[in-house]
């Protein structure tokens, strides 16, 4: 079996891609939409039991380097946020807060707020200064936009430069492409710069950005704004898929599928009521009191078809499988866990 059909675009789909790509699979990756990895904060909230090397490299890039172990950050609110790994400018070490935080925040940029964020963290005993920089961003507009030529940074480090503090707390300011810059900051000023932890912004939308690039660069065929509307069932196997994208509709046949379409927030599973369903209608699901935590059924790996016999050729990956564990705000390292099982559950055929 050489030939892979994986179903969406976000964690799973990306690293499941890679993985095959990598083993020397032909694979082509269709997905649509944003997925849910680039509306997180884009830190795993916990550490990996399985292929940590893998994921490890995976996520390896050298625009963004990467920080892992028991780390903490303080999100766009103030509140802690603890984690496993993380981009190297959102967390410090856990243990080694910093003394003195200043709160950088845009005049008139809802982003970062400096006096709330102030407040939350002398509450929390984090010697805190707010601080807010002149700035013509409208409030609707993402800073990503604003903060992509030298000269934004270089009155940004003319601004900072006075501030006394041992940690510079930004709102998120970068892509991936100019991730760099927050290094080239703190040279200029001499102090620790920290991202606040945000969700719905930049930093889920650098992760997914960095694994399609990276699922890319091994090689794996994108299809991106398509949709798989179909799968073509005979006899506990996939052998074809309908992809549907703006006025083109084609089929095309699968030896092997994983799917990997996320949860309800992104169509993945139909949501109705508090009940999920198979958009597809081929797999059993598991169902849950909390529709967070249901989703495709599976066996080492493989769907369960709505007979209840696992599929010789479809694996499932991510938020789309049942899991008893998943939470809200976190569920990355589910999701590139059980790709590398989906993976090694269809090497396995
Ligand atoms: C606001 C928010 C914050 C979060 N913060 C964190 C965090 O800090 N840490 C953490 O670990 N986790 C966090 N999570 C959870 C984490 O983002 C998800 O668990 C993870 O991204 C799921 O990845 P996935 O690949 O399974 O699904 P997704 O990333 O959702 O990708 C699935 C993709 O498949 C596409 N798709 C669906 N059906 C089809 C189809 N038929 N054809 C083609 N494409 C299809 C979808 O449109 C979607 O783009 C957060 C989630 C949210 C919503």
């Amino acid at each position: 079996m050489s030939y892979a059909l994986v179903v969406g675009n976000g964690a799973a789909g990306t690293f499941s891609s890679w993985l095959l790509a990598k083993r020397g699979w032909e694979v082509t990756l269709v997905g649509r939409g944003t997925p849910s990895t680039a509306l997180s904060t884009g830190c795993l909230r916990s550490g990996p039991n399985l292929c940590r090397a893998e994921i490890s490299e995976f996520l390896n890039n050298e625009k963004m380097p990467w920080a892992s172990g028991q780390r903490e950050g303080i999100s766009k609110i103030g509140t802690s946020y603890r984690c496993w790994m993380s981009p190297s400018h959102s967390t410090w070490k856990e243990g080694e807060t910093p003394k003195s935080i200043a709160v950088v925040g845009l005049d008139g940029h809802p982003s970062l707020l400096p006096r709330v964020v102030s407040a939350m963290l002398n509450g929390r005993k984090i010697k805190a200064t707010p601080f807010t920089i002149p700035s013509q961003v409208p409030s609707d507009v993402p800073l990503t936009s604003s903060f992509r030529k030298d000269e934004a940074w270089e009155g940004l480090a003319e601004e900072l430069q006075g501030l006394s503090a041992e940690a510079i707390l930004l709102p998120s300011l970068v892509g991936l492409q100019d991730y760099h810059r927050l290094d080239q900051l703190e040279g200029r000023c001499g102090r620790n710069v920290l991202e606040a932890i945000t969700p719905l912004g930049s930093p889920g939308q650098r992760l997914a950005d960095l694994m399609l690039s990276k699922a890319a660069e091994a090689g794996v065929t994108i299809w991106d704004g398509r949709k798989v509307t179909a799968l073509d069932v005979e006899n506990d196997a996939a052998i074809g898929a309908t992809v549907v994208g703006g006025m083109d509709a084609r089929h095309i046949s699968a030896e092997a599928v994983i799917l990997a379409t996320g949860g309800p927030l992104v169509d993945g599973l139909v949501l109705k009521e508090r009940d999920v369903s198979d958009p597809l209608g081929k797999f059993r699901i598991v169902r849950s009191k909390f529709p967070l935590t249901g989703g495709y059924d599976s066996l080492n790996g493989m769907l369960i078809n709505i007979d209840g016999r696992p599929m010789v050729n479809v694996a499932g990956a991510g938020d789309c499988l049942s899991s008893g564990s998943r939470e809200y705000g976190s569920g990355l390292t589910e999701a590139l866990e059980n790709a590398y099982r989906a993976v090694r559950a269809l090497e396995g055929t």
